[in-house]
Parts: C-alpha cells; structure tokens; sequence
C-alpha cells in the first residue's frame, strides 16, 4: 500500500517511521523548507519513549535528551509542595533534536519539503494529491498536520479548536542552577500564573512562564515585561527570562474530547490534528507517538481492509486520547486562583494526596499497549 502523510511534525514523522516498520511505502509533504520545530524544549513521556525504542530510536533519543526524574509543584517562593513519587518521569529533549531523531531514519525520496497539501481528491478506491501541477495517487492519506489542520476543516468539519484561555511565553537559557534544581522539572503555582523550567542534555535549561489569557490586557510585551509579571515569584524566574536566548508566546488551544470519527473513507487524522491536549501535563507528543504507533499496528492486522482498520485504531486509542485531553485541561485550570487561600486549600490537599493515587494517575498516562 502507497501512503501520504502530510505534515512532518511529531505526528507526521513518527507515523513514517511507524508504517514504514510495518512494511508499508510512505511519502510525507512537508509546507515548511525544513523538518524543524520552534526553539524550545519537550518532556517525552516513558510510554512514548518505549515506542521510541520499538523503531530502534531509544540509542539516538538517549543520546540527545537527558532523564528527568520527578516534576515538583512548588509554591512561588519555590518551597515544595508536592513532587511525584517516580525515579523517572520523561526526557528532556530540544524539539528539534526530537525532530532530527524522527527523520533519521527518512530517505531522502521519502518527503518533500516546500509542500503545503491542499487539494485533496477522494474516490473509491485512491486518494489523489495535487502538488505544482501534478497529480500523486495513494491508497490512503494520514492528516498529521497540526491543531489548525486544513484537512479536517475540509473532511471533518464539526471538529474544532477550542480557547482554553492560558498564554506560555517560552524560552532556553544558557543560565546554570544549584544542583538541586537539576534533573527535575520544577513549576511554581501562585497569583493566577504559573512558571516552570527543566534542565537541557547540555545543563542549561528550558523554561515556560503561563498566564491566564484574560490577565493578558497586551500579549505583545517583552522579556522585561514578562520578568515583570513574575516579580513577586523566586528570583530564579527573573534569572531564567534574562538570560533567555530564545523568547516567544503561544495561546493555547485543544480539541475537546468529542465523539466524530477519526478518519474517514480515505483520509485518517494523527496528533494534534484530531486530539490536541493542553500542555499543562507535557502529553501531547507523546501523545502522537502512541497513535501513530497504534495506528501501524491496526493496519498490520487488518491489511487492505482499512475501514475496519482505522475503526481498530480509533477504538484502541480514543480513550487514553480522551482521559489524556480531559486530565490536562482539568490540572491546567487549577493552577490558576486570584485568590491565596484557594491555593492554602489546594496546597493541603495535594500534601494529602497518597503516594499511590500520584503513581497510578502517572501509570496510566504512560501506559502503552505494545
Ligand atoms: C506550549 C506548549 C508546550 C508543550 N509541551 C509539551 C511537552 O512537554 N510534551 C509533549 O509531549 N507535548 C507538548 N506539547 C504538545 C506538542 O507540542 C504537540 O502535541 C505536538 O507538537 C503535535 O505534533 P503534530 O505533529 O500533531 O502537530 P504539529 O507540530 O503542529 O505539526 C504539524 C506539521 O504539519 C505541517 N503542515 C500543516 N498543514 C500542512 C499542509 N496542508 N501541508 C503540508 N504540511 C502541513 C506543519 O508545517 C507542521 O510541520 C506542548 C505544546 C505547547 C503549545
């Protein structure tokens, strides 16, 4: 079977490395000049990082990513809160290091760049592309292409983006810590704000500052306006934000949990695309790793009957995808109080959380069928 994949982000390149694993011929179309990912870090979750290994990347990714062992909440004076009781929660990686880890195994035949899809022909039995004038037939295409995916808009219209209202500022710094702060992910809670940072592989490190969008009279400040925001919070923010050498801000969306079918006669969607999380519990990558995992293993076992494959597919991955989406949207809205002794409240109470609930709740965000 001959397969287009168009979009080669987390999604898109880890759904080649998938199906050509299971012996299928793919091309992916790529709208940008490059493979390549904005400036900032990613945490790879354990489950993703076992399918990693499955498509003989673990060596590579190991090489260029680095293990972080816990994520700790911490009030804004960095005093802890709670902190997850796991020996390893993820991988710190640059995305573009995750990116240059996917395409490795890509030949250069297999992709082309400069390539936005847009028309899209369906019929019985093929999927035509059509690209400068030519036209490219498939037996079936992949949308891997993101939240804003013109594909769904176009064959799986009542899909949508939804406004989940928080803004990231994100960053790298070139700035070291104590030891203490390393090889752990760190996010202080307080004033209706968030501000989080991870160490690098090279011992620098990643940092994310969260608002509430409507605590956001003008997204447009800069770095000194945002240092200004998280005055009252430890110093190291101010640290993290003024040495920065990178510094840009993304307003968040998700797709709502929803009930519409991932696919349909030709056309199947990956990622972002059809089940976009919030970042808030840093799942959404891995999230795409899973699907287009589970979604070379439903074609291997239902070879050319693909309605009944991608139905295995979407039964084998909507719930995880949906207990992921909801769980990231509920923990991103309580970190977020004007007032201080609703944090008092929640403090208390994630204090009182039994080591056993944390674990379970990470069990299973990190569970994968392999
Ligand atoms: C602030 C923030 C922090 C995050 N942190 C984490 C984290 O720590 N861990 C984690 O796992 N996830 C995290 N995520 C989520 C993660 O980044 C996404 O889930 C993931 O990047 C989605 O990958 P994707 O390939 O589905 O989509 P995208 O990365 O959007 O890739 C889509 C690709 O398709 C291309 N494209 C689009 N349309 C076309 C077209 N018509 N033709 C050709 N090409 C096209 C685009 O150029 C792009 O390269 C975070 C997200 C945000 C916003």
């Amino acid at each position: 079977m001959k397969i287009a994949i168009v979009g080669g982000g987390i999604a898109g390149l880890s759904t080649a490395n998938a199906l050509k694993l299971a012996g299928f011929q793919i091309h992916v179309y790529e709208q940008a000049p490059a493979f390549t990912e904005v400036g900032a870090g990613i945490l790879i979750g354990t489950g993703a990082m076992q399918i990693l290994e499955q498509w003989n990347l673990k060596n590579i990714f190991l090489a260029r990513s680095i293990p972080i062992k816990q994520t700790v909440i911490t009030n804004t004076s960095l005093q802890k809160v709670v902190t997850t009781p796991t020996s390893l929660v993820g991988y710190s990686i640059h995305r573009a290091e995750l990116i240059n880890v996917l395409k490795s195994t890509l030949a250069s035949d297999e992709y082309t760049l400069n390539a936005r899809i847009e028309d899209i022909e369906v019929t019985e039995d093929k999927v035509c592309i059509s690209l400068n004038n030519e036209k490219y037939y498939y037996d079936f295409l992949v949308a891997a292409n993101g939240i804003n995916s013109n594909i769904r808009n176009q064959f799986l219209q009542q899909v949508k983006p939804r406004q989940v209202q928080q803004v990231w500022w994100r960053g790298i710094t070139k700035t070291k810590l104590p030891e203490a702060l390393e090889s752990k992910m760190f996010e202080m809670w307080g004033m209706n704000k968030r501000f989080g940072f991870m160490q690098k592989p090279d011992g620098e490190y990643f940092w994310w500052a969260i608002l509430w969008e409507k605590e956001v009279a003008d997204n447009q400040f800069d770095r000194t306006g945002l240092a200004e925001k998280f005055k009252q919070f430890h110093p190291v923010t101010q640290q993290l934000i003024s040495s920065s050498t990178t510094f840009f801000d993304t307003t968040i969306r998700d797709v709502k949990t929803h009930n519409y079918a991932w696919h349909t006669k030709r056309i199947v969607f990956v990622g972002d695309a059809i089940h976009a999380c919030t970042p808030d519990i840093a799942q959404g990558g891995s999230q795409a790793i899973e699907s287009a995992y589970q979604l070379a293993k439903s074609l291997q076992q239902y070879k050319t009957d693909l309605n009944k494959a991608f139905e295995d597919y979407v039964i084998k991955r909507k719930k995880k995808a949906a207990f992921i989406n909801d769980t990231s949207y509920r923990f991103g809205r309580m970190g977020h109080y004007k007032e201080q002794w609703k944090y008092n409240l929640l403090f208390t109470t994630l204090r009182l959380l039994p080591g056993s609930f944390l674990r379970n709740k990470i069990k299973k965000i990190n569970a994968v069928d392999l």
